[in-house]
């Protein structure tokens, strides 16, 4: 099978907008991110940035990978005990953090404090995502690092051209 990466980046944001995520909110975070270093930073331009760290393979893998595994949990498809961990977001289970790191390191290390700052902050959408994980039904364990890690990512890109 031949794997066309331009396609797959619209897999990845169609798969994003399933999931309750579109790229303005991805933007919105790291507007909010950037306000403080820059006066005239736009969300359009956050947009654009989002945009520009979405074309990246890896980036579209971590996407693909992420929600792909919560819909499976949610679905039932992967075995006891890992559906119970990723069901219940078992704060020690950590793969999801290791899965956003390969999308962070896309613009090195700047990326990775600025993803820590959105996790523990919960900024924007990701307060959303994080409530919706404590409905039963549902699954966010991968939602919310990839979410993070793309808007640290696309901050770290503006900190790289500015
Ligand atoms: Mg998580």
């Amino acid at each position: 099978m031949k794997v066309d990466y331009n396609e797959l980046k619209q897999v990845a944001i169609d798969l994003l907008a399933q999931r309750g995520v579109t790229l303005e909110d991805i933007a919105k975070i790291t507007l909010e991110i950037q306000t403080q270093y820059y006066d005239d930073i736009t969300l359009e331009y956050c947009l654009e940035h989002v945009n520009h760290v979405l074309s990246k393979r890896e980036v579209i893998n971590a996407v693909l990978t992420g929600i792909n595994l919560d819909m499976m949990a949610e679905q039932g498809h992967i075995k006891e005990p890992l559906r119970s961990i990723l069901m219940n977001d078992y704060s020690l289970y950590g793969i999801d953090e290791v899965l956003a790191y390969s999308i962070i390191n896309v613009y090195g290390s700047i990326g990775l404090t600025n993803y820590g700052y959105v996790d523990k902050l919960k900024v924007g959408i990701l307060k959303d995502i994080n409530d919706k994980s404590k409905n039963h039904e549902r699954c966010n364990t991968f939602l919310d690092d990839i979410v993070g890690a793309i808007a640290a990512a696309a901050a770290g890109r503006i900190a790289h051209t500015k």
